[in-house]
């Protein structure tokens, strides 16, 4: 068995992708080919925004928009502490600071509360200039934008969607991808839409936003690509991997049922044996991971041992927060700065998770605890 199971559905789309791709073959195209503006195209409105730029990776996705907004060096970009590194690395690599903010236990994304008592707390401090705020969509569940946004109205800061684990998720009928001034998406393989190597794409409904993310995706070009007039990257998504995406994105809406038919089957036979998802009313996940809770650390140990002698894959997201990561030393944060976060990393585990998972193979993994 496995975590994610690709395979299955290449299985699936084979015939379909392979001529495509043997279109790209033959008109050499590789990169900036026609697939990715009609990639582009779609996924927009997939979404509901009025642009998107393809680019190189979920990573590049983040950064870009930061540099978009000369964010960097004195100013405070407020995130999660229990996600993956890369949202707290883009903000580092600008040269501005990540101020960390705990979670809320149950939907385990960016608590809208100490939110705003974290800003109130750096204002005052007056070190640090309020710039941003990236909100996760944690396991493909969206964050609390109408919170969130709400308090970067009354602050004034941007608000970057980190939608690399929830392409395809909902709040109250609203695609992520489309909350606060710019989202960013994944396409890392195993991410609910996944190409077949690195990849992400960028949203925004700013025109002058859209521009400025474009010249970046290319060395910061201005009028032409030898012509530079900003800090830029090699940003750009390879014209085989839109044909990917553009071929995966046709069975995509099919996916997602499904993965929340697998989530439902897993709540019913899970809830009396761990703490299964909680997905509050109005929200759909994409179910980027499926993410249960034990009592405690012992239990969970003894229950990986269990999946492991019976050869079933589970995974830790995530074992170490953010703030207590080594590359994150030098920022001052200790051991139960964020109580919340810190628990619930000793207690998650995430067991297989994808679209193509059977009744029976489901029943065997809930029978094995
Ligand atoms: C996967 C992921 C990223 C980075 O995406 P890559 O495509 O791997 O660069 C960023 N943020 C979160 C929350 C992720 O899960």
């Amino acid at each position: 068995m496995n975590f994610v199971d690709l395979s299955r559905q290449y299985e699936r789309i084979k015939e379909n992708l392979n001529n495509r791709l043997q279109k790209v073959f033959s008109s050499c195209r590789f990169i900036l080919g026609e697939e990715i503006l009609e990639l582009e195209n779609k996924l927009s409105e997939f979404v509901g925004r009025k642009y998107c730029v393809t680019c190189s990776s979920g990573t590049d996705a983040l950064l870009m928009p930061l540099l978009a907004w000369n964010i960097g060096h004195g100013d405070a970009v407020f995130t999660t502490p229990f996600t993956f590194i890369a949202t707290s690395e883009v903000i580092r690599l600008v040269g501005a600071t990540p101020v960390f903010v705990d979670i809320d236990a149950n939907t385990f994304n960016i608590d809208p509360n100490k939110l705003e008592e974290k800003i109130q707390q750096v204002l005052k401090q007056n070190k640090l200039t309020p710039k941003a705020i990236i909100p996760v969509d944690l396991f493909g569940l969206p964050a609390d934008y109408p919170k969130i946004l709400e308090i970067a109205n009354k602050y004034g800061l941007y608000v970057l969607e980190d939608a690399a684990q929830s392409f395809g998720a909902s709040l109250n009928g609203q695609r992520t991808c489309s909350f606060g001034d710019v989202s960013a998406t994944s396409f890392f393989p195993a991410k609910p839409l996944g190409c077949y190597g690195d990849g992400g794409a960028i949203f925004t409904d700013d025109e002058e936003m859209y521009n400025l993310l474009l010249s970046i995706r290319v060395h910061g070009q201005g009028s032409n690509k030898y012509e530079n007039v900003r800090l830029g990257i090699n940003g750009r998504m390879d014209t085989i991997q839109a044909v990917v995406l553009l071929t995966k994105l046709e069975i995509f809406e099919e996916e997602l049922e499904s993965r929340n038919f697998v989530a439902r089957l897993y709540n019913e036979k899970l809830s009396n044996k761990v703490i299964t998802p909680h997905i509050p009313y109005g929200y759909v996940s994409s179910w980027a991971q499926y993410s249960v809770l034990t009592e405690s650390p012992e239990e969970r140990e003894m229950l990986l041992t269990k999946f492991k002698e019976k050869n079933i894959p589970t995974a830790i997201y995530y074992p170490i927060p953010l703030h207590l990561q080594k590359v994150n030393s030098d920022l001052g944060y200790k051991v139960g700065d964020f109580p919340v976060a810190e628990d619930v990393s000793k207690r998650i585990f995430s067991l297989p998770m994808h679209p193509y998972l059977t009744e029976s193979e489901i029943e065997m993994i809930a029978n094995a605890i």
